[in-house]
């Protein structure tokens, strides 16, 4: 086996994308969707906590960070990114003014 081919891989990274599905569904409905921002969620999230690396396919257990402590690191991280996103608001607004058309926002 090539050492490239090895398959770990961190069991809080599923962990964080499960509780950040279930909090933006749910809790957390005006966080900005664009990529650059789930990808920051993520990272801020995954830093917050330690790593649990597993070897990939041990499915079937309880893997990786406690989900107490998987869903503080993830609505820290969801708080940060709100209040400090890696762009500006505007940047964030202008895609779906555009794809709307003239639509004046209502003021
Ligand atoms: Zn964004």
């Amino acid at each position: 086996m090539a050492i490239r081919d090895c398959q770990v891989v961190n069991a809080n990274y599923e962990r964080v994308l499960a509780v950040m599905d279930k909090f933006l569904g749910e809790r957390y409905r005006n966080v900005c969707s664009c990529p650059r921002c789930m990808n920051d969620i993520v990272a801020i999230a995954l830093n917050y906590l330690p790593p649990h690396y597993i070897v990939e396919g041990g499915i079937g257990k309880e893997y990786g960070s406690p989900w107490v402590m998987v869903e503080s690191a993830v609505s820290e991280a969801i708080d940060r990114v709100v209040e400090y996103p890696n762009h500006s608001r505007m940047e964030a607004v202008r895609p779906s003014a555009d794809a709307r058309g003239s639509d004046p926002v209502p003021s």
